[in-house]
């Protein structure tokens, strides 16, 4: 209940203080049985909820809310491994972090994010993993999900058993249960992979661009055993820019493969590569991403061009130094590719609802536009601005005839219609699950929060609600 530490703690427990909200009460529950019975009372009582699993959403109450419970999922935190079937089996209170230690020492790792801290909330989203090139996403590599439904039941969707539901839940986010546990495919490595943080300096950018859209249509495509995060950050207070890449080679190496050099003879400032587990990459990975702040991201595709890369980049860092009087104000570019094999493997391991089997085999591009800032107070200035700046992006690749509809769910912004760019097939798709197995619309109308299915209700976000600031004071009512 409100004013003891668990409430506290929990409510404040969040990457983004966006997410911060107002609950009636928190709820921790530590078995299935126990958020089957919680769903029933709450449907009984039309009782609204939020459920949060690692708390790193950006999308204000997509995993928490006003005056509902709040669901933690953080005390179901079981982990087993089958090393007969090759598969684990991860309740969603996990942290990448803790599912890595749990796998590394056996020579295991499975597909899930990157960053230590991060929850599982990717697994009903998308999922990047480092080894995404080489076996799609973590969605393509869930053999099973758990999950509690509507009516109160916990039951299994997987290819054999509610196929539907299963593909569904291959982005369909919280708009069909609570998932109570996933199992995912393991895959065997050498207990060692070459990979680390390579830091460019600002006078490396240009070449560094040019780096990207390498690795984006050449070192993933060719070698799907690579696999980097480059992100551009940018500093309002010293007004410098310094690119951040995780660079990974998936394999027990001494040096980067010949395809990967660029990553060392582009000129860069420091390296941390080296031979290494998957949970201690994940652990450096996190390091300058602490719970703090206001965050806000926004995310849209395109088909892999190097000038659009390039322009992108620079019209971002020209917008950000327009905005740098803001205190604190941290810009992040991060440019992911999606490679036609990654699309392949889930179309192989069972098909997603994501819709990207259309791009005609070509390289895509995810471009996330992240933006940090200390004040809420700023937001009225910066977030509009910074959402219309991401159109006139849009706007520009669709010019050049290179605009996606997808936008990936994970890292999207909370009016973005993430859903409907999956297509009017998939989405078609998805409300016929819902249909089926929740007909009165639970996860719309009782769960508001996050990603929903176009159509059902106005999406909760920076639109609605109150704000609360990280001392738990009230900053303000929004309309
Ligand atoms: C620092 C950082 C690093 C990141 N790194 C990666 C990365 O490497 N790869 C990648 O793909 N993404 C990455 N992301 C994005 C991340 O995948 C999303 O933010 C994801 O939603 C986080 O999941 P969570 O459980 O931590 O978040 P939460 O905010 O708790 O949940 C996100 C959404 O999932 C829903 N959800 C959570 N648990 C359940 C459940 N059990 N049942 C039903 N719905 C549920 C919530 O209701 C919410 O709407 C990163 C984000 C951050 C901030």
């Amino acid at each position: 209940m409100r004013n003891t530490s668990t409430y506290t703690f929990e409510n404040r427990d969040y990457w983004s203080s966006t997410e911060i909200r107002d609950p009636g009460c928190v709820f921790m529950p530590d078995s299935a049985d126990k958020v089957a019975a919680a769903v029933s009372l709450f449907v009984k009582n039309e009782c609204k909820f939020a459920i949060k699993g690692g708390g790193h959403s950006a999308i204000p109450q997509a995993a928490n809310i006003d005056d509902g419970v709040l669901m933690a999922m953080k005390n179901m935190n079981k982990i087993n491994i089958d090393f007969g079937n090759n598969r684990v089996r991860v309740e969603p209170g996990l942290t990448m972090g803790s599912i890595y230690a749990a796998l590394d020492p056996h020579n295991l790792t499975a597909m899930v994010g990157r960053f230590e801290n991060v929850g599982l909330g990717l697994i009903v989203g998308a999922g990047v993993s480092y080894r995404v090139n080489q076996e799609g996403f973590a969605i393509d590599n869930v053999l099973n999900y758990e999950l509690v439904l509507a009516n109160g039941t916990i039951v299994h969707a997987n290819a054999n058993q509610r196929s539907d539901l299963f593909r569904a839940l291959k982005g369909g986010n919280n708009n069909f249960g609570v998932v109570v546990a996933v199992t995912l495919k393991t895959i065997k490595y050498d207990g060692k992979i070459f990979a680390g943080i390579v830091y460019h300096p600002e006078s490396s950018l240009s070449a560094f661009s040019d780096l990207v859209y390498d690795y984006h249509t050449v070192q993933a495509v060719k070698d799907p055993l690579t696999h980097c995060l480059p992100q551009y950050g940018y500093n309002g207070t010293t007004n410098t820019t310094v690119a951040i890449t995780t660079v990974v080679y998936n394999a027990n190496v001494d040096r980067l493969p010949p395809i990967m050099r660029g990553w060392e003879t582009t000129p860069y400032t420091s390296s941390t590569v080296r031979k290494r587990t998957y949970h201690e990459l994940s652990f450096e990975s996190n390091e300058g991403y602490p719970d703090r702040d206001v965050q806000e991201q926004r995310v849209f595709t395109v088909y892999a061009d190097k000038k659009l890369y390039k322009d992108v980049w620079l019209a971002y860092r020209k917008w950000l130094e327009g905005y740098r009087h803001i205190p604190s104000l941290y810009g992040l570019h991060v440019v992911m590719p999606i490679t036609p094999r990654a699309v392949q493997e889930g179309i192989k391991k069972g098909h997603n609802s994501l819709g990207l089997e259309d791009n005609g085999g070509k390289v895509l591009g995810i471009l996330y536009f992240g933006l940090t800032i200390s004040n809420i107070e700023d937001t009225p200035l910066v977030l509009p601005a910074h959402t219309a700046f991401v159109e006139s992006m849009k706007r520009l690749a669709a010019s050049r005839g290179l605009l996606h509809r997808y936008m990936m769910l994970t890292y999207s912004g909370w009016d973005q219609n993430v859903i409907e760019g999956y297509g009017p097939d998939n989405v078609a798709r998805l409300l016929a699950v819902q249909a089926k197995y929740d007909p009165t619309h639970v996860f719309q109308r009782l769960v508001p929060g996050g990603q929903k299915l176009p159509g059902i209700c106005a999406v909760n976000g920076w639109g609605s609600g109150t704000v609360v600031g990280r001392d738990g004071k009230l900053l303000g009512v929004e309309a």
